[in-house]
């Protein structure tokens, strides 16, 4: 049983009280109440609301995985891979089946640097979280064939656009064979503008088993690299060893 099909039957069983008294206030609580929950259980991951959601990895082992969401970028992929090539550091890059499409060399070259290349859905609407689940899984199918054509490999993991959710991702991403990972470090570097700043942020969350959520789309190229060469600097000088996905997960 889910915490949302908990939340559900506490609430149909106040709601039932609620009218064999005739108290609509209470039942007008008991509704208020439940839109809350599931809203907060919709928008924020680490509260495993509707499954499984994947948002940290082994925390006695100082390790670390950095996650790339929204590639591949050409005006920033390239630069990237050759930053994490140089220091010799794996990555997941959570990359959106279209912008696959339209770069499959740039998924190739993600691959070939050693790294996971992961479901991030096709179109990346911001409208996912009100798909049925036949349409999210067709979604993610299509996102699986493109990453395999591409790059000749098939995703394990499925990363919902904005890290929305509710019961149909779960049923979805299994019927896809996908895990579902959200993250328990969230840098905001699409918000917050100066590199040192998202580091800092990171670094005031840091621990081991840590996934961190990053961006390689829609990010200015210079600012990306700034944040990534400080980021491992930081994790660097604090002893944490920086791991694939699959290998913190493991
Ligand atoms: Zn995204």
């Amino acid at each position: 049983m889910t915490r949302f099909h908990f939340t559900f039957a506490t609430t149909i069983l106040c709601a039932v009280i609620a009218l064999t008294l005739g108290n609509f206030i209470f039942l007008a609580a008991v509704i208020l109440v439940f839109l809350l929950v599931v809203g907060l259980g919709v928008a924020i991951p680490q509260l495993h609301f509707f499954g499984d959601f994947i948002c940290r990895g082994d925390s006695t082992k100082k390790c670390v995985a950095l996650t790339f969401d929204d590639g591949p970028d050409p005006r920033s992929t390239p630069q990237l891979l050759a930053l994490l090539s140089e220091r010799g550091v794996p990555a997941t890059f959570f990359c959106i089946g279209q912008r696959v499409e339209a770069q499959p060399q740039l998924a190739a070259q993600i691959r070939r640097g050693g790294h996971l290349l992961e479901n991030h859905s096709y179109a990346h609407s911001h409208f996912t979280n009100f798909y049925s689940t036949a349409r999210l899984e067709k979604e993610l199918l299509q996102t699986q064939a493109v990453i395999k054509e591409a790059a000749g490999f098939t995703p394990g993991y499925f990363r919902p656009p904005v890290g929305l959710s509710n019961p149909n991702t779960f049923r979805a991403a299994q019927n896809a064979k996908l895990k579902v990972i959200g993250w328990s470090i969230r840098s905001l570097d699409t918000v917050i503008k100066n590199p040192q700043a998202i580091v800092a942020r990171i670094k005031r969350g840091l621990h081991p088993g840590a996934i961190i959520l990053l961006h390689d789309g829609n990010i200015p190229a210079e600012k990306l690299l700034a944040t990534v060469k400080s980021l491992l600097d930081t994790l660097h000088e604090l002893g944490y060893e920086i791991v694939r996905l699959d290998e913190l997960l493991k």
